[in-house]
């Protein structure tokens, strides 16, 4: 399986991939920000991506709804991952077509938790 890890720091990426990587991920893609997470969906289609909320040159909202316009995407579950604990965040991101929200610090359970409920865990 496929996934698409998109947020501005690097050990974020990192600690993200291994995670993934034990939850049976073989294929682990990543991006510093939105534009570079769509040049990568345009060569290869993840099953989930993993989409920080602040980034630079393209936040995930911008992100979201960008590749939400894609019939090409419709199948990829987008969950945020984000210190952002506001509720009109969470409410932004799901309007914008994220199926899933988690909060940093990460909670490999919680997020392994929620990938399977999605299906995609
Ligand atoms: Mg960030």
């Amino acid at each position: 399986m496929r996934v698409l890890i998109v947020d501005d720091s690097r050990s974020m990426r990192r600690i993200l991939g291994k995670m993934m990587s034990g939850l049976g991920y073989t294929e682990i893609d990543e991006a510093e920000h939105g534009a570079e997470a769509l040049e990568k969906l345009s060569v290869a289609v993840p099953e989930v991506a993993l989409v920080d909320w602040n980034m630079p040159v393209m936040g995930g909202l911008e992100f979201i709804s960008e590749m939400r316009q894609h019939r090409d995407y419709d199948r990829v579950k987008v969950m945020v991952v984000t210190s952002e604990t506001s509720p009109r965040i969470v409410y932004e991101a799901l309007k914008a077509g994220a199926d899933e929200y988690a909060m940093k610090p990460l909670d490999p359970a919680v997020i392994s938790d929620k990938l399977q409920i999605l299906g995609v865990g």
